[in-house]
């Protein structure tokens, strides 16, 4: 594998489970606006609404309910930010025992590359692609980063 910290394997594995999709405003304007719809009948479609939270509704093989098996995902310039984001989330960045954790079900992150280069390449990732939020109700935890490591791509 190169010297980067992460490579997509398209294995799919991100996609499987229920619940982990969370959707912000944002993300509801982009996958309505991708799909033709309008977002009451995106939301219809497929998402559902769990303790106050917006987020996709997986499929009966347990995976969201967009995943194409041998395909990947169906609406992939559409998908919300925390697909975009994964795995650059912050508690992956900030602690590199998580980092080592996630490498079992994501092929993709390069163990051999280090977690000094993964943050770094990370936080970059999470900025050039404007995936960052401001602490607040709808923003997803996962991409609300503290200043220290904001500040660490630099380092
Ligand atoms: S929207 Fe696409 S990338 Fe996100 S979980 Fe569903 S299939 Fe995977
Ligand atoms: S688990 Fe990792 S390698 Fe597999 S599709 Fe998701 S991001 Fe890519």
């Amino acid at each position: 594998m190169s010297e980067t910290s992460f490579t997509c394997q398209r294995c799919g594995h991100c996609c499987q489970g229920e619940g982990g999709i969370v959707m912000t405003g944002r993300d509801r304007n982009r996958l309505a606006r991708h799909l033709g719809m309008d977002i009451p009948a995106m939301l219809d479609h497929c998402a559902e609404t769990v303790s106050g939270k917006t987020r996709l509704r997986a499929g009966d093989d347990g995976y969201c309910i967009f995943f194409r098996h041998g395909q990947g995902c169906g609406v992939h310039q559409g998908r919300p930010d925390i697909c975009r984001a994964w795995p650059y989330f912050r508690g992956n960045l900030l602690d590199a025992s998580s980092w080592e954790m996630i490498q079992s079900d994501c092929p993709g992150v390069n163990a051999e590359a280090g977690h000094a280069l993964f943050v770094r390449e990370g936080v970059q990732y999470l900025q050039e692609h404007g995936l960052l939020h401001e602490a607040g109700p709808e923003a997803p935890h996962a991409l609300v980063l503290c200043e220290s490591l904001l500040r660490s791509k630099d380092t």
